[in-house]
């Protein structure tokens, strides 16, 4: 955070960094994980703690009632009456059953009671009665005073949201997010930036400048939040405007963008949920360059069954029709964490995280293969190519493993008389820096690489992705981690293995410039940067770039400009020179 410079009270600005782009304006939601933790907890222990804290309301009702004016009373009467009402209290309990954390079941309930009896003005007052009690009762879940579940646009202020915490909100609402943390490569932060929602970080000890339900508008761009604005500050922003995607109807683009010089590059995208897929009908982008399996399943108590992960595959084949999709295997741990996985082991970024857990249980990862198989072989284009990715892969046994357990899965589905996939391409993620040391060997035993550069650039300077400081520390395009992936892309070009890059680094047209430079032809980014991107590679002459990098990673880069500038300032001097686009 820069500074906080004071308005006329109570107006403040608060500047802090933008992680997304993009201007929103609605009401704080001060999100205290401390009451959320619920999450983490069975559903016989946040039906528990429901029924203690409308215990403890009944006491304040007990309490008030002895202490209140006699016209008082009979309002808290009813709060008391209702609050004790076994059908309310059931309606919640089935709410926590469908896996809703206790807030979210208490605002469910009073959301239906809306829903179901809007304009009638008897259940307009029981309405309200409702909402009285689903505060009392959030107040003593919390201790304090909180968010109304009113149907307005929320600003989500906290110290930092996981994906999981995230997707409790009402997607409907959430308008923008505010938070204490400042990591990009947060799985948080990469859901908000591909569902467009504007993201300030660094904004430290946030809940002294915010209060619950205070206006904010907040600015994206600039890495801004106006606290309590006033009208002539919210009248020069047009909240309205959203990342819009024209489609381009040159269907000859044929899932392409072609540089200034005439170069083909590839754009394909990562989705996490099948909202992300509407980007597909852009007629330049070629697929799905990685589907993260585990986000849409992140609400749920229990790890989905084949049928329930089935149904999904296949809904996900048919809405991407004759584009491919990669589908990534359970990829779980660090900030993705599921209830009912994480119970026995300790998560750590380091530990038993994605491949390393699965293949540690590999039932869990068979149940996984099964339904993509079975939905490959089901669903409307049973002849395409059914892609699967591993990630954290760290050792060349580790792919043979996951290779023999594929196996093992069509050979099943062939001895049960199932159709099976006519194609099936295996690939690995190049996240562990330990494959690079047997590449060669590595490249044998795959169809085609995706570099994760989230996670391959955390382990390979030894950092943590989610810390903050430490990842402005080190720079994507130094030139450590720049020749390490010109290695990669050189060693599958070599061998004709297939090489995109998933991570966040090639969604921003500065990095991606230079790894067009130094040789990557296949991007996959998030669905929200797909103009940048398009931009970018349209006003970019890449033999410029491909000269620029090549003396950049030179041992004899030329004299001057080794001296003076670093990568990033010299791709950002060419983008100047040749007028590339860079937003
Ligand atoms: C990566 O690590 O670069 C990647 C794309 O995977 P994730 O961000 O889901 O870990
Ligand atoms: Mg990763």
């Amino acid at each position: 955070m820069k500074s906080i410079t004071s308005f006329t009270q109570p107006q403040i600005t608060i500047e802090g960094m933008s992680l997304n782009l993009g201007i929103a304006h609605g009401h704080a939601y001060m999100y205290d994980p401390k009451y959320a933790g619920d999450i983490q907890l069975s559903i016989e222990q946040k039906v528990k703690i429901f029924l203690q804290a409308v215990n403890k309301a009944v006491e304040l009702c007990d309490s008030n009632i002895a202490i209140r004016q006699e016209q008082n009373q009979e309002l808290i009467l009813v709060q008391k009456t209702l609050l004790q009402d076994p059908a309310w209290q059931q309606r919640v309990i089935d709410k926590i059953d469908d896996n809703l954390i206790i807030t979210h079941a208490l605002d469910k309930v009073l959301e239906d009671i809306d829903i179901a009896f809007g304009g009638d003005s008897f259940w307009h007052a029981r309405f309200q009665e409702v909402k009285g009690i689903t505060q009392l009762v959030r107040q003593c879940l919390e201790g304090k005073a909180i968010y109304l579940s009113e149907k307005k646009p929320i600003v989500l202020c906290a110290k930092t949201i996981s994906p999981v915490e995230m997707m409790q909100f009402d997607q409907a609402n959430l308008v923008a997010m505010v938070v204490e943390d400042n990591s990009f490569l947060s799985h948080g932060m990469i859901i908000a930036r591909s569902r467009g929602i504007p993201v300030v970080g660094g904004v430290i000890e946030l809940k002294k400048f915010i209060n619950n339900h205070d206006e904010l508008l907040v600015d994206g761009d600039l890495g801004r939040i106006y606290v309590r604005p006033p009208s002539a500050v919210i009248a020069n922003y047009d909240t309205s405007k959203k990342p819009q995607f024209s489609k381009p109807s040159d269907a000859a683009n044929n899932g392409t963008v072609i540089s200034r010089d005439g170069t083909p590059v590839h754009l394909l995208i990562n989705a996490n949920l099948s909202e992300d897929l509407e980007c597909l009908e852009r007629s330049t982008i070629k697929g799905v360059g990685l589907y993260r399996t585990e986000i849409p399943f992140m609400m749920s108590e229990r790890w989905p069954d084949v049928e329930t992960q089935t149904r999904l595959y296949l809904q996900v084949m048919n809405k991407a029709k004759k584009k491919s999709v990669v589908f990534r295997a359970l990829d779980v741990g660090g900030d993705k964490t599921f209830q009912s996985l994480h119970k026995s082991f300790k998560n750590t970024q380091k530990g038993w995280r994605n491949s390393r857990f699965t293949l540690q249980r590999p039932s869990l990862i068979r149940l996984q293969l099964r339904a993509m198989i079975r939905a490959r072989a089901s669903c409307d284009y049973p002849d395409l190519p059914l892609h699967i990715m591993f990630p954290m892969i760290s050792e060349a046994q580790e792919m043979r493993f996951v290779r023999a357990l594929i196996q093992k899965e069509l050979d099943r589905e062939k001895n049960l008389g199932h159709e099976v996939p006519k194609i099936i391409r295996i690939g690995a993620m190049i996240e562990v820096p330990s494959v690079l040391f047997q590449l060669n060997q590595f490249l044998d035993l795959v169809d085609f690489i995706s570099i994760g550069s989230n996670d391959l650039f955390q382990f390979f300077y030894a950092i943590d992705r989610a810390d903050a400081v430490m990842s402005r520390r080190y720079d994507f395009l130094s030139k450590a981690f720049m020749q390490m992936l010109k290695t990669i892309i050189d060693q599958a070009n070599a061998k004709n293995v297939s090489v995109s890059l998933c991570g966040e680094m090639a969604s921003r047209p500065l990095e991606a410039m230079a790894l067009l430079g130094i040789g990557l032809r296949h991007f996959s980014i998030n669905p929200n940067s797909v103009e940048a991107i398009e931009n970018m590679v349209q006003s970019l002459d890449i033999w410029s770039i491909q000269d620029c990098m090549s003396d950049c990673l030179s041992d004899t880069p030329f004299a001057y400009k080794a001296a003076h500038l670093s990568i990033r300032e010299r791709v950002m001097e060419l983008a100047q020179i040749q007028q590339t686009q860079l937003s």
